[in-house]
C-alpha cells in the first residue's frame, strides 16, 4: 500500500476529486481526514471509506476561515497522531464570475477567499504539523486555467488558480530544505459537479469537448491517481511542479476532429 501509517487532510473532501482522493488514500492505507464546508458530504465520505476498511475521520471546514483550517490540523493531529499530507482542493467556481467588466467585487472576493486564501490558510497551520512529522506532501489544486487563457471568461477563479501556481513554487523552494514537498496539480476540464452545473446543455459540453485532444472529460479518479503520487514516496524528489492532468488540452493547438 502506497500510504500506509500516512495521515492526509483532504479539502473539498465531499465532491468530486476531494472525495475520489479520500477514498483512493484510504485504499491504499492511509488515516483520511475528510474536511469540506459541507458537513453531511465530508461525513458521507468518511462513512464510504470507512466501509470500504479505510481510516477516515470527517472535519466541518470552511478553508477561507483561519480558525477553521486552525482546527482541522489540530484535529488530525489529535486523531491520528501526525500530519504527512495536506491536499488543499477545495475550490468555487462561482456563475457570476465573467469578464473585468460584469465581475462585481463580492464575486472575486469570495472566489480569492475561497480558492487562494484557503491555500495559504491550510499551508499556514498545516506545515507546522508536517514539519513536526519530520516533513511531508503539499498538493494544491489549481487548473488548466492557470495556464491557458479562455476566451469564455471566468476572470476571478482564473486568476485565483494562477495565484495557487504561484504560491505553490515558491512554498516549494522555501521549504524543500525541510523534507516538505509542494506541488499543484492542474487538471483539465473534469466531469465532476464544479464544470457540469456550467455546461449544462449538451451543445456546451460539445464546445468545451472540442478543444481536449482525448475528446472526453477527465474523471475524478483520475486526478486522485496522480494526487497519489505526488502524495506518495514515489514522488521523493518531485517538488514545485505545476502537475498537469488535462487529456492534453495545453499541448493542443488545433485538436483531430
Ligand atoms: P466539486 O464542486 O465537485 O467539489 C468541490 C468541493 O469543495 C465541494 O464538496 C464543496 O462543498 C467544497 N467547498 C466549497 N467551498 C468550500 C470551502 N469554503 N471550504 C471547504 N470546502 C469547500 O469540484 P471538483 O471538480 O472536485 O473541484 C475540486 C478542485 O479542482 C477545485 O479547486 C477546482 O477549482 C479544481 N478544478 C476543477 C476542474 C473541473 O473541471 N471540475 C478543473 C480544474 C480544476
Amino acid at each position: 500500500m502506497r500510504l500506509q501509517g500516512k495521515t492526509a487532510v483532504i479539502t473539498g473532501a465531499g465532491s468530486g476529486i476531494g472525495r475520489a482522493s479520500c477514498l483512493l488514500f484510504a485504499q491504499e492505507g492511509a488515516n483520511v481526514v475528510a474536511a469540506d464546508i459541507n458537513e453531511e458530504s465530508a461525513a458521507a465520505t468518511a462513512e464510504a471509506c470507512q466501509a470500504a476498511g479505510g481510516a477516515a475521520i470527517y472535519v466541518r471546514t470552511d478553508v477561507s476561515r483561519a480558525e477553521d483550517c486552525a482546527q482541522m490540523i489540530r484535529r488530525a493531529e489529535a486523531h491520528f497522531g501526525a500530519l504527512h499530507v495536506l491536499f488543499n482542493n477545495a475550490g468555487i467556481m462561482l456563475s457570476e464570475d465573467g469578464d473585468a467588466m460584469a465581475t462585481e467585487e463580492d464575486v472575486w472576493e469570495m472566489t480569492m477567499a475561497v480558492n487562494l486564501k484557503g491555500v495559504w490558510l491550510g499551508c499556514k497551520y498545516g506545515i507546522p504539523a508536517l514539519r513536526r512529522a519530520g516533513g511531508g506532501s503539499i498538493i494544491n489544486t489549481a487548473s488548466f486555467v492557470a495556464l491557458l487563457g479562455a476566451a469564455t471568461p471566468q476572470l476571478a477563479y482564473t486568476a485565483s488558480k494562477g495565484g495557487v501556481l504561484a504560491m505553490t513554487r515558491e512554498l516549494a523552494v522555501i521549504h524543500a530544505r525541510e523534507n516538505i514537498r509542494v506541488n499543484a496539480l492542474c487538471p483539465g476540464p473534469l466531469r465532476t459537479e464544479l464544470l457540469m452545473k456550467f455546461l449544462n446543455t449538451e451543445e456546451k459540453k460539445q464546445r468545451r469537448l472540442v478543444h481536449i485532444p482525448m475528446g472526453r472529460f477527465g474523471e475524478a479518479e483520475e486526478m486522485a491517481q496522480a494526487a497519489l503520487y505526488l502524495a506518495s514516496d514515489e514522488s521523493s524528489f518531485v517538488t514545485g511542479t505545476e502537475f498537469v492532468v488535462d487529456g492534453g488540452i495545453t499541448a493542443a493547438y488545433v485538436t483531430p476532429e
